[in-house]
């Protein structure tokens, strides 16, 4: 497949052009190796800002690059070939994988950094009514809901079908939820709050339904806490304790725990009619994880992620490394104690960086290193001056804060890592546009049906 490999050189093929992927590339390029990426899409993709085009605050383009345009430094060293392609097999006796089309690209060393899709616990029937947020049509996707939502209502004489649309549900309160769920209250009660004639769109109604105790259950509890006086400063109402039992076109059910009055517990059922519903709950290790696990024989996690060896390879199979959100890794900063990497773009990283130099070591006969994950805290946006964040200074150690300074500060993270000078300078601009204005940019859905004949729900995609 690779032209211009030399036979004795080392052939390193890498599956996935996200975090993980990218750094692997990055570190791999200025070494004596043919590298062959392969990804299903041409652009990688900065996901933590993924909620920004589904709201409309941001275009495709702000948040994404093509692959060979960020790659086109390490191309020009001459031993990195881009493919697009989907991998569907892999084998690992013959050592080679098979792209959709039937094409066979052989490799030395493997790295698998394909990344994670959603989970709906074997409910996949909701995923029509309830898309999740991962790539850039799920997010077209559910900015069209969004807006036609809004549209539909206006249009719509019928007060019972005006309330339906003019009620958002947010399944899951993690970082993606709890963005999600700020940001549409904003849409509602300011974006679009003097455009409408027939409907007050302040009214609308955003709300997110968590199953466990908390919303951000990854932070800590004071903090979480802030985070649900924020939201509902903001106007989201917060479910916690509501374990989501159906999903339909018009609606979803959902039980929460009673105490009665001998003391007991009892399940008590609910509806909430709405048509338009973003599934933020569940994620799991992408398809390729189980491909492994046929090939390999490796094991997977509950949510089919791949169990790694210490030096993120698979038992049995040096040559083969599993990076990112794909996964079930662990970090050995106390390798008597090692603890869980988190699903999050900084391990990704570090993880194919990592890769990248045990590869290395492997080749030139070294032991290879244990994965260490430097954690530099957490951070989650809520909406409007609405943020919490829990990260590491020096001096003062592991700091908290909360609201406008934290929100300030996830600003300038979030664009720091973007990648592209230009893509830095566009979303400052928009994002300062949208502080002053409340106005949000990227509002133009192509070709969006018009409401009459939208889908009640499941329709088909659209991109933009
Ligand atoms: C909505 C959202 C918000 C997030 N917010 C944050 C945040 O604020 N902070 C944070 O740190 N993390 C955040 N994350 C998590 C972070 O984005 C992930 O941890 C990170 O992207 C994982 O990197 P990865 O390389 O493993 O996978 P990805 O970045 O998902 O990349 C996987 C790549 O593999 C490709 N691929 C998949 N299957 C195949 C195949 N069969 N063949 C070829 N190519 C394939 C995909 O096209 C993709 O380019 C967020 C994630 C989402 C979805």
């Amino acid at each position: 497949m690779n032209a211009s490999s030399t036979p004795s050189r080392r052939r390193v093929v890498i599956i996935g052009c996200g975090f993980g992927g990218l750094e692997a590339a990055k570190a791999l390029s200025t070494e004596a190796v043919d590298i062959t990426l392969i990804d299903r899409t041409n652009h990688h993709l900065f996901q933590p800002l993924l909620y920004q085009v589904a709201t409309a605050g941001l275009t495709a383009p702000a948040i994404s690059g093509p692959i060979r345009h960020i790659l086109r430094k390490e191309m020009a060293r001459g031993n990195l070939t881009v493919l697009l392609g989907e991998v569907k097999t892999i084998d690992a006796q013959a050592r080679q994988v098979t792209l959709a089309g039937g094409e066979q690209v052989p490799y030395d060393e493997l790295i698998v950094a394909a990344g994670a899709t959603h989970s709906y616990f074997g409910n996949d029937q909701w995923a029509a009514h309830a898309p999740g947020l991962k790539t850039l049509a799920d997010a077209f996707d559910i900015r069209r809901r969004v807006l036609t939502a809004f549209e539909r209502a206006e249009l719509s004489s019928d007060p019972v079908e005006r309330e339906q649309c003019l009620t958002f549900a947010v399944i899951g309160a993690g970082p993606t939820g709890v963005e999600m769920a700020g940001t549409m209250v904003e849409i509602a009660r300011h974006t679009l709050s003097r455009e409408f004639r027939n409907i007050d769109s302040r009214r609308a109604r955003v709300v997110l339904i968590e199953g466990a105790p908390r919303v951000l259950g990854a932070f800590p509890e004071d903090l979480s806490q802030r985070a649900r006086e924020q939201l509902v400063d903001l106007g989201v109402e917060v479910l916690t304790g509501a374990q989501v039992t159906d999903i339909g076109p018009t609606g979803l059910s959902y039980q929460t725990r009673a105490k009665t009055a001998d003391g007991s517990e009892r399940l008590e059922s609910h509806r909430l009619p709405t048509r338009t519903i973003v599934w933020a709950a569940g994620v799991a290790g992408s398809p390729l994880g189980r491909e492994l696990a046929r090939s390999t024989g490796c094991n997977l996690d509950r949510a089919g992620r791949v169990l790694v060896q210490p030096d993120l390879s698979l038992a049995g199979h040096p040559e083969i490394q599993v990076v990112g959100d794909l996964a079930s890794a662990k970090s050995y900063l106390d390798p008597q104690a090692p603890t869980p990497v988190p699903g999050v773009s900084p391990a990704a990283k570090q993880m194919g960086r990592r890769a990248a130099k045990n590869l290395l070591h492997r080749m030139k006969g070294r032991e290879t290193k244990p994965f260490v994950y430097a954690d530099y805290g957490s951070l989650a946006t809520i909406g409007r001056k609405a943020a919490i964040a829990m990260v590491d200074m020096p001096v003062f150690g592991r700091v908290k804060f909360s609201g406008f300074s934290a929100w300030l500060f996830w600003l300038f993270v979030h664009i720091y890592f973007l990648i592209g000078f230009r893509n830095r300078l566009f979303v400052m601009w928009d994002w300062a546009w949208a502080y002053f204005t409340a106005q949000r940019n990227a509002r133009v859905v192509p070709d969006a049906p018009t409401p009459s004949t939208l889908p009640e729900h499941g329709g088909s995609r659209q991109a933009a």
